[in-house]
């Protein structure tokens, strides 16, 4: 089902820095309560980029439409009127565009004071995610069998969405097969991978496809002006997107857990969070200094938690460390992740209101590891030097390496780079002698 289509959420962003002066969860709980008041439940939500603000010109201007009906007669007001709201309108829109486009107040994400996100307005009429682009999606389960049991057998389990935000370079391709190799095997899951890239890779559409797993492609590129950010916002834009997709299904029924790429994941990971009511957590091994982050409990219950960075975080915790029941998610409009590198976790759990006691403990009260933060060494992409007159289809090179260049893994050039050793019987040998 390959289509494409651009949809900004129409929803806020919601970002604090300064936890004393603005408590984001109380602000959210007002903007849900004016939200409920101004939009009837299971009414259409409004155009994002038209939606106004109460305290915005465009609203004011909505209020006095009925002003500029009582004036028909009067040619003159009424042209000023609309010359008016046509400048309001446009400006508006201006605003609105360039936050979308995620130039609303500067790319530093790693400075507090300059991630863009300090203003009200900005933080309120910002859309969830600017550039989602669905490439492909697989909705139906195509395997037969998963360990060893008939799908029939799994049909009442609630479904996992496994949020994978991944991204062009030479390990993606083995990352990803790797994770699908694990993810075959656990029922009842959506693979929602999240490409940080402009454009759709169809070869990733191809493999997606072939697993038999249900899956949604997208593509959502990390906005520019943060790619240049150090450190940046790794792997945030996807996940955005992966939750705009969530939104706009309007899917309150399952579990959303966010499984990047390069973890290593525990099968036991998948029947313990499946059972999640609000959120879960368990520890994640390979975390920074102490190689472990998660949840200290006492008598079943979330006290504390142990990770060697603080900095302030209220949820001390990974990406990999919890997850989040839909249904609950659900009750908070205002759900965000903000571009903001080592606040994602927190900014985003505060965003669903969490609360201390509302915890899960999993993993046998969290003693065990069911999931690790592995990272892949990464290398540059090689660059082989190959006659490309070899590479036709006298031999299985020129296959190969059409292959491994989409994969972004290796490229064969005429000039560049080590040349081919291609050796027989223990000797290197002539490209000639064994191609031509
Ligand atoms: N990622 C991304 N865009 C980037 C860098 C990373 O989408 O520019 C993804 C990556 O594929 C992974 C997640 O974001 O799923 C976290 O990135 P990474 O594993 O590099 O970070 P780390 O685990 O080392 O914090
Ligand atoms: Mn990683």
């Amino acid at each position: 089902m390959p289509s494409a289509y651009y949809a900004p959420l129409d929803q806020p962003q919601t970002s604090s820095d300064d936890d004393e002066e603005e408590d984001i969860e109380r602000h959210q709980q007002q903007q849900q309560n004016k939200r409920h008041q101004r939009r009837p439940k299971g009414a259409a939500p409004s155009i994002p980029f038209l939606k106004a603000h109460p305290h915005s010109p465009m609203a004011h201007l909505r209020g006095s439409s009925g002003v500029v009906g009582g004036r028909r007669r009067c040619l003159l007001p009424l042209l000023g009127a609309l010359l008016f709201l046509i400048a309001f309108c446009y400006f508006t829109l201006g605003v609105d565009t360039r936050l979308a486009l995620g130039l609303g107040g500067g790319g530093g994400a790693s400075d507090d004071s300059d991630d863009g996100m300090h203003s009200l307005d900005g933080i309120l009429s910002r859309a969830l995610n600017e550039t989602l682009h669905l490439c492909s999606e697989g909705l139906l389960d195509r395997r037969l069998y998963v360990q060893d049991k008939p799908m029939e057998q799994y049909g009442h389990l609630p479904i996992i969405y496994f949020v994978t935000p991944t991204y062009p370079r030479r390990e993606q391709i083995p990352e990803l097969t790797r994770l699908a190799h694990t993810l075959l095997h656990v029922p009842r899951l959506h693979w929602l991978v999240a490409n940080d890239q402009e454009g759709c890779n169809m070869f990733m559409d191809m493999m997606l496809k072939k697993f038999g797993i249900p899956y949604t492609h997208l593509a959502s590129p990390m906005p520019s002006n943060f790619r240049k950010a150090k450190p940046a916002p790794r792997g945030v834009a996807n996940r955005r997107a992966a939750l705009q997709w969530l939104r706009q299904r309007n899917l309150t029924n399952g579990i959303l857990y966010f499984g990047d790429d390069d973890n290593t994941y525990d099968l036991r990971l998948f029947s313990e969070i499946r059972q999640t009511q609000r959120v879960s957590m368990f520890p994640v091994g390979f975390i920074a200094d102490y190689g472990v982050s998660g949840p200290v409990v006492r008598k079943g219950k979330v006290v504390a938690f142990l990770d060697s960075w603080l900095a302030g975080r209220r949820w001390p915790v990974d990406m990999a460390g919890f997850a989040v029941n839909l249904e609950y998610m659900a009750q908070f409009p205002y759900v965000n992740m903000p571009y903001k590198p080592g606040f994602e976790e927190d900014r985003f759990l505060r965003s669903i209101g969490l609360r201390l006691d509302h915890i899960e403990p999993r993993g046998n009260n969290c003693t065990e590891i069911l999931v690790w933060h592995t990272q892949t060494k990464n290398k540059k992409a090689a660059v082989v030097r190959l006659e490309s007159e070899y590479l036709d289809g006298r031999s299985n090179l020129g296959a190969l390496f059409r292959s491994l260049k989409i994969m972004g893994v290796a490229s064969a050039s005429d000039t560049e780079g080590p040349k081919a050793l291609i050796s027989k019987n223990g000797k290197a040998a002539a490209h000639s002698t064994i191609l031509s």
